[in-house]
């Protein structure tokens, strides 16, 4: 059950709805609903007398399984990260190599993503590797290095984490966790996120589903964390040629389920430096909050991912041909007019 509570309605209907909750042994999380009010997700339904209170604007027994992540009873939220706004009204670039590779390495990649427009810096420190043999990342060190780069540039900086013990660590250095693909249904590292107090891109697994990516989101939510971004990084196809598919149809269908932003991953959405602009375009045109890119200073030499890096040039190339793209979609989307009920009528308003 979700109850909307108004934005004016006094303290006590909050408070009496989570008492009457705990009473009755049933779980109860409370959520911003994005405008001013407040959304309380009930695990089990409260008997109707005690929600009759002021300030309780609506009681929803339907609804998704996703209670939190939905956006069937609130507006879009917006997540900050530093003073990075994502779901704001600019889409948000997040680059950097794919694993830090070293100290100097990694101001160098730093600063040449800052140049190139990136308003986040990205990179393993922690690294999931399909082989145990592949190099794993610096660890502490790197997270050491990502925290000296954020110092030098002032790029906030995400970063993976693995496991339900590194939490506390990877949150003491970074401005924003990664969960990555493989990790996605790791419910107990989900849990711990959400209990982090940092914002979290959750990667969508590459595999799942839109619905099992947004129950995932839920376990965030429902852990007190609201600051959750999604993140397309593409699906396992069947063609040798790329290494995912990139599932932009997954873009516009989640920012219709859920309020949360959406950014895609063109890196290890194609697997291919010579796809990664296009898809990155595309990305944004599916209507993407923002992007995040794999950069190196010399992208063939990156210890990592070298096939799907490209160079902060290419980076600034997709910046302002992004930007552009973006602007000239807004412009369109305001002043036309869906109407009828998905049958792709189009009127001009006024
Ligand atoms: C990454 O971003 O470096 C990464 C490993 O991504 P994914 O989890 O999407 O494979
Ligand atoms: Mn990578």
């Amino acid at each position: 059950m979700i109850v909307t509570i108004a934005a004016d309605a006094p303290a006590a209907t909050g408070t009496a709805i989570f008492a009457a909750a705990a009473a009755a042994g049933i779980g109860a999380r409370g959520t911003a609903d994005g405008r001013g009010g407040t959304l309380v997700g009930l695990d089990a339904p409260l008997p109707p007398d005690a929600l009759m209170l002021p300030g309780v604007d609506a009681v929803h027994r339907e609804h998704k399984p996703y209670m939190l992540a939905s956006r069937e009873h609130r507006g879009p939220s917006v997540v900050r990260v530093g003073d990075v706004a994502i779901g704001g009204p600019r889409p948000v670039l997040m680059a950097g190599p794919c694993v830090v590779e070293g100290k100097e390495e990694l101001l160098a990649a730093a600063e040449a993503v800052r140049a190139a427009g990136a308003d986040m810096l990205r990179g393993g420190a922690y690294k999931p590797r399909t082989s145990p043999y592949a190099f794993q990342g610096l660890g502490e060190e790197g997270l050491r290095h990502l925290a000296a780069a954020r110092a030098a540039t002032g790029l906030p900086v995400v970063t993976e984490v693995l496991e339900p013990d590194q939490v506390e660590l990877v949150a003491e250095y970074a401005d924003m966790l990664q969960i990555g693909s493989r990790n996605m249904a790791n419910f107990p590292l989900l849990r711990r996120v959400g209990r982090s107090g940092r914002p979290v891109l959750l990667k969508r697994g590459f595999s799942a589903t839109v619905e099992e990516w947004l129950m995932s989101a839920e376990y965030i939510l429902a852990s007190g964390n609201p600051d959750v971004v999604l993140c397309e990084r593409g699906l396992r196809g069947f063609d040798p040629l790329v290494r995912f598919n990139l599932d932009l149809n997954a873009v516009p269908l989640a920012k219709e389920l859920s309020h949360l932003p959406v950014v895609v991953d063109p890196s290890h959405g194609t697997g291919k430096r010579t796809l990664v602009g296009r898809m990155a375009l595309a990305g944004l045109a599916a209507g993407a909050d923002g992007l995040i890119i794999e950069v190196h200073p010399t992208p063939e030499t990156a210890r990592c991912d070298a096939s799907q890096t490209i160079s902060p040039a290419e980076l600034a190339s997709i910046r302002r041909r992004g930007l552009a793209l973006h602007a000239a979609l807004t412009e369109e989307s305001d002043d036309v007019v869906l109407t009828g009920t998905g049958a792709g009528e189009l009127a001009r308003s006024a």
